[in-house]
């Protein structure tokens, strides 16, 4: 049963005209607003600093989208204290009121969808349809977690004979929330909204890429009524405000999404304990993932081509969920290949704000060049090679496109096979049998998503019990979890955390109480 009072936000239909014509209009208005400057803001107070970050549209790197300060040590150290002073107000609210604040974020949200898209379309090159799914998942989390927190707040009784036991929750204090790019808004509200709905107070710090966006999600936050010092707006560079966030003896959580290399250092670096803390840091860190899809012989190839195709190359396979391998077993090798690579060319690549794009560019220049070098270790001397490379030639003069690529042959052990690579590249692997499929799908350190495509009961019983992922989907694609249905989060080397957008995300920002009263 869905928890009743919680629903959905729907998607918008990009079929309907007024919706295109809206999203059109919000894209111009968008447009009309770019080049701005945005200021950190702590305790309330707009503030600009010695730095600047400018953000570009990577479809078109000529475009500034906007100019936002870029926090100095000093300003980080400055944020904590903020919200270490708002935390003993903040936290004695009583929770519906904090509800309430989450209620009123998701309803300005929801007046400004279009213009919160087209954001996020310009800023990271998210396809129309994929920017408005990061809004809906953004006004989600917001109606969720303020829907968890109502159910959590009821303390719960365990009476027995001459004594009372009340078991409840309290927050944790400061939260320093550090987010990713590619989910801009959904991620970073998620993040930020469970921390205050729960009455811990915040620094946020967006990534550098989608600074705009979280400027944007400030506004928002400060227009609910927010009081001041409860989130303090603090992008920046990772590299140079992360150390002092994180190591600050008031902090007292860091709740991270983004790659496992920068996650395993906040996780470092936060276990150091110094005698001026008062409390042993918690950190939540969702990491990367190197999620496979077995197609299983019998497999509906219809489905699997489709389903492979979008979670492989939806949003340019830039998704902790994407799929970057597919195992195939050689009963439907060649028909499978034969197709998804037909199917692949067939995806329009172009500018995100274009609506008929299915494949946009990649985040900027860094990532392309990350992802043409791990094209580069194909060995043809192993078997690996290059199946499909689509070319982008003409795009590239403005923006950072790397089209879809299809690797086949690819070594299970080869770095291909093992390293995120966060771009839109496919190694496929062919297999003898499921129990070789299973073996090469478990071959990795991670465990985020996968998926199965089978006609067979048998096969899709062995997945329940045998892929080791967080997210298993069968006869499905693997990207698009939605809050509530289906929450979200790895294990093993995917993260440390429970997961987002389900019933155990808000226990994590909290600490619990037991009172008994002897009666
Ligand atoms: P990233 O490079 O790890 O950056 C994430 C955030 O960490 C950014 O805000 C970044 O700031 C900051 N950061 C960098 N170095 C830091 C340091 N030393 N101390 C503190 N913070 C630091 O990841 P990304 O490129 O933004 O995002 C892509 C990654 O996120 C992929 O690996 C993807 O799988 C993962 N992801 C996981 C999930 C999930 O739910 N499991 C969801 C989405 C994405 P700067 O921008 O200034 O560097």
């Amino acid at each position: 049963e869905p928890a009743a009072g919680f629903q959905n936000e729907p998607l918008t239909d990009f079929s309907i005209e007024a919706n295109r014509t809206a999203m059109q209009e919000a894209l111009d208005f968008v447009r009309s607003e770019f080049g701005q400057t945005y200021p950190l803001v702590i305790d309330g107070k707009s503030s600009e600093s010695r730095s600047t970050l400018s953000s570009r549209n990577p479809s078109d790197i000529s475009d500034v989208i906007g100019h936002v300060a870029a926090a100095s040590a000093d300003q980080a150290a400055d944020a904590v204290d903020a919200a270490h002073r708002a935390f003993p107000q903040w936290a004695a609210m009583e929770t519906s009121n904090r509800c309430e604040y989450l209620e009123l974020i998701a309803a300005e949200m929801r007046e400004r969808r279009f213009e919160l898209a087209a954001w996020i379309c310009f800023e990271v090159g998210k396809p129309w349809a994929e920017a408005d799914g990061d809004v809906a998942e953004a006004i989600d989390f917001c109606m969720y977690y303020a829907h968890e927190m109502r159910r959590l707040d009821e303390p719960q009784q365990c009476d027995f004979k001459g004594e009372e036991n009340s078991y409840s929750y309290r927050p944790r204090g400061v939260a320093v929330v550090i987010a990713p790019w590619n989910f801009p808004l959904a991620i970073l509200t998620g993040m930020t909204t469970a921390a205050i709905v729960t009455g811990n107070t915040v620094v946020m710090k967006p990534a550098e890429q989608s600074s705009v966006v979280g400027a944007k999600l400030m506004e928002i936050i400060r227009n609910a009524g927010v009081p001041d010092g409860v989130v303090n707006f603090l992008p920046g560079i990772g590299e140079d405000v992360g150390p002092e966030l994180i190591a600050s003896p008031d902090v007292d959580m860091v709740c991270f999404t983004g790659s496992q290399t920068v996650g395993l250092e906040i996780n470092r670096v936060a276990s150091d304990t110094d005698e001026r803390q008062t409390s042993v840091r918690h950190v939540i860190a969702e990491m990367g993932g190197k999620n496979a899809i077995i197609v299983d012989a019998d497999a509906d190839l219809d489905e699997a081509v489709v389903g492979v195709m979008h979670s492989a190359f939806g949003y340019a396979g830039q998704k902790c969920s994407a799929c970057s391998r597919v195992i195939v077993l050689e009963g439907a090798y060649d028909q499978f290949i034969e197709r998804l690579i037909e199917a692949t060319k067939s995806l329009k690549i172009g500018a995100a704000e274009d609506p008929s794009t299915k494949v946009g560019p990649v985040i900027d220049d860094d990532a392309k060049q990350r992802i043409l070098a791990a094209i580069k270790t194909v060995d043809a001397e192993v078997g690996e090679e290059v199946a499909l490379s689509i070319d982008t030639k003409t795009l590239d003069k403005q923006g950072t496109f790397v089209g879809p690529h299809i690797i086949t042959g690819v070594d299970p052990d080869s770095n291909l096979a093992q390293d995120e690579i966060f771009g839109p590249v496919l190694s496929v692997m062919k297999v003898r049998n499921l129990d070789e499929a299973f073996t090469v799908a478990n071959n990795t350190r991670y465990a985020l998503t996968g998926g199965v495509y089978s006609r067979s009961p048998s096969t899709l019983k062995r997945a329940r019990n045998e892929f080791e992922v967080g997210n298993l989907y069968l006869n499905r694609e693997i990207t698009g979890a939605i809050v509530q249905r289906q929450p979200f989060g790895g294990f093993r080397m995917s993260g440390i955390g429970t997961k987002a957008g389900g019933p155990d995300y808000l226990l994590q920002f909290m600490v619990p109480i037991n009172v008994t009263e002897n009666t």
